[in-house]
């Protein structure tokens, strides 16, 4: 028989008592340490999603404005026919005409060229993919779905997509607005998906008998990295 002091402090009791305390001790670190976890998931997980819209917002469609056919009062084409993408390579041309500096001027001057697509060469469109002022803007031609009509020689409007830089470049280059544009341009069908990560720059001459897109201009493009024609083709 026991007393009630000696029930009270009890050794096998005291032993238990601190054998639980030991454990709820152990449970408290082991929640504390997979809160931490849980934590530094939840934070390596915003690291990458911040990350992630950190690659986003420097794609080349961010830092390139395409004032839409809408924007420029387009006349309705003749007929469309869809573009096979990715394409493998990209075409530059120059207009042969006036430049501009204001996008005012650059509609004005693109809709005239596309009047005289439609009009007198019989196109069922503007030819060009884009085209690309001294106002820093791209103006939508056929686009990124459709097969344009600006580089005829070797069925290349359906291999692909043409800029037009607005003006004459003989003895001229077109302003840094819009050779940062046009490369932007590039870069944004890149990661469309509309041209190949791999693809080929060229001047329309590199494929037709014609001085376009301008001697300076032509010069230029040639230092561009992805510019990679030889006559063997
Ligand atoms: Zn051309």
């Amino acid at each position: 028989m026991v007393s009630a002091g000696e029930d009270r402090f009890n050794p096998a009791g005291i032993r238990c008592f601190v054998r639980v305390l030991k454990i709820g001790r152990e449970l408290i670190f082991l929640i504390i340490r997979n809160i931490q976890t849980a934590m530094m998931k939840i934070a390596l997980s915003i690291l990458c999603v911040l990350a992630f819209a950190q690659v986003k917002g420097s794609d080349g469609c961010s830092n390139v404005t395409i004032i839409s056919r809408a924007g420029w009062r387009a006349r309705a084409p003749k007929s469309r026919l869809a573009i096979s993408v990715p394409v493998g390579n990209f075409v530059i041309h120059h207009t042969a005409g006036g430049s501009c500096t204001t996008q005012a001027e650059c509609i004005g001057l693109v809709r005239g060229i596309q009047n005289d697509h439609m009009d007198n060469r019989r196109y069922d469109d503007i030819g060009y993919s884009f085209l690309v002022g001294d106002d820093g803007n791209v103006y939508e031609g056929r686009g990124w779905e459709n097969v344009g009509a600006h580089t005829q020689a070797h069925n290349n409007n359906k291999k692909s997509f043409g800029a037009a830089m607005i003006g004459n470049f003989n003895a001229k280059l077109p302003n840094t607005k819009a050779l940062t544009a046009v490369k932007n341009l590039i870069a944004c069908g890149v990661q469309l998906g509309k041209i190949n990560t791999d693809y080929r720059l060229l001047g329309h001459r590199d494929v037709s008998g014609t001085e376009c897109p301008g001697d300076r201009l032509y010069i230029l493009i040639k230092t561009w990295p992805n510019f990679r024609y030889s006559p063997s083709g």
